[in-house]
């Protein structure tokens, strides 16, 4: 019976790897490097694929959506 306590064990093993990869492929923390404050109108705004947003080259988050601390200052697009 020892094989399929070890089995058991190296599948639970395994699936607290994928767990923990999934975990720091989604994390907040990838997006956020590339989200920019605008110190002007305060919101915060994105580079993004044209081809996935419509045509948009920039994408813009509600005001208080994202917290502006830590994030890069940068003028958008509409207050230049
Ligand atoms: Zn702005």
């Amino acid at each position: 019976m020892q094989w399929i306590i070890d089995q058991s064990i190296k599948n639970e093993n395994r699936q607290g790897a994928i767990r923990q990869n999934l975990e720091t492929r989604g994390r907040k923390l990838v997006v956020d490097s590339s989200i920019r404050a605008c110190p002007k109108c305060r919101r915060t705004w994105e580079k993004v694929n044209p081809a996935k947003h419509n045509g948009q080259d920039v994408l813009f988050y509600r005001v208080g959506h994202i917290p502006t601390y830590g994030k890069k200052k940068v003028v958008c697009k509409r207050c230049k």
